[in-house]
């Protein structure tokens, strides 16, 4: 009876979502991605957001599951497409903001249905937005689970010239075997790990065993959930390219954003 109770409220959230979907329920904000040699912004990754009819907002970490059970992903990342070329037209529009790239988070299931690459060619094509500066995220755990499928729906995506970062890098049960199978160009690597680096040896072998790897596969490496100075500049000691962080600024409203960008574009400053 529990499991009716919760099946029923799983698909009720899903009914509202598609609903929010329609109605302006979702946002994104946008959090600033920076190179750590130079303090120079290469761009930022689209985050969503959800506020429920009741005015509470809630994180992607509570509706994400229950999105991606019910099917209801699809809709939304495909929402999420749209606003991010929505913002990446602006960019390419203006000289200041021309050279930004923008990243934004597809679950799983959008790479095992291979719908992806077609899906982001055309939009790409009807926005006017040149595919080489949108980026997409996807988790270890679910690039991993069907390595040999998401390889080829990779390609095709990487043929079109859309970044591919491996986010979350550490907290799945990756091989190394086959990371190097993987045409991603990109990894991120997990907060969980950028915590620990200043107080847990553990944790700062890992970062730097992820480094020396992705160097050896000429994969580049951001750092997620950088919140602290000594963290930043331990990281920039090690040879990590890119941060992204609290230390460095918030996700923000992509106006907000855009203005972070612009003025550290001119004035870098150390973070
Ligand atoms: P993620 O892609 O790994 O995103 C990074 C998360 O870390 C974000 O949480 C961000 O707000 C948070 N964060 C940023 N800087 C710091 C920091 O310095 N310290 C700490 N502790 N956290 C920091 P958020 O926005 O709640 O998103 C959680 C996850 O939900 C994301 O993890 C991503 O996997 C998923 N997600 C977010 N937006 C989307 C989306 O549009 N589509 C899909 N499919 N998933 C999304
Ligand atoms: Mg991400
Ligand atoms: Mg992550």
């Amino acid at each position: 009876e529990r499991l009716a109770a919760e099946i029923e409220t799983r698909s009720e959230m899903a009914l509202l979502m598609r609903r929010s979907l329609d109605h302006g329920g979702f946002s994104l904000q946008l959090q600033p991605i920076v190179e750590l040699a130079d303090n120079v912004p290469v761009g930022a990754e689209a985050l969503l957001r959800w506020t429920l009819p009741d005015g509470r907002c809630i994180n992607p970490a509570e509706f994400i599951p229950i999105a991606e059970r019910t099917g209801v992903i699809l809709a939304i990342d495909e929402w999420v497409i749209t606003q991010a070329l929505d913002v990446l037209r602006t960019w390419q529009a203006h000289p200041a903001t021309a050279q930004f790239h923008l990243a934004v988070n597809i679950s799983g299931r959008h790479i095992s249905d291979g719908s992806l690459p077609h899906l982001l060619a055309t939009k790409c094509q009807n926005a006017g937005v040149d595919p080489r500066f949108l980026g997409i995220e996807v988790t270890e755990t679910y690039l991993m689970a069907d390595a040999e499928r998401a390889r080829v729906v990779l390609e095709q995506l990487r043929e079109l010239g859309v970044g591919i970062a491996i986010d979350d890098f550490g907290t799945g049960y990756s091989s190394m075997s086959s990371l190097h199978e993987l045409p991603a160009d990109t990894i991120k690597i997990d907060q969980l790990f950028v915590a620990g680096l200043t107080r847990s040896a553990t944790d700062r072998t890992i970062v730097e065993l992820v480094l020396r790897l992705a160097d050896s596969l000429g994969m580049k490496v951001i750092a997620e959930g950088v919140d602290s100075d000594d963290k930043l500049a331990h990281l920039r000691l090690l040879g990590c390219q890119m941060a992204q962080g609290f230390h460095l600024a918030a996700p923000m409203s992509v106006d907000d954003c855009t203005e972070w960008l612009c003025q550290r574009a001119i004035t870098p400053i150390a973070g």
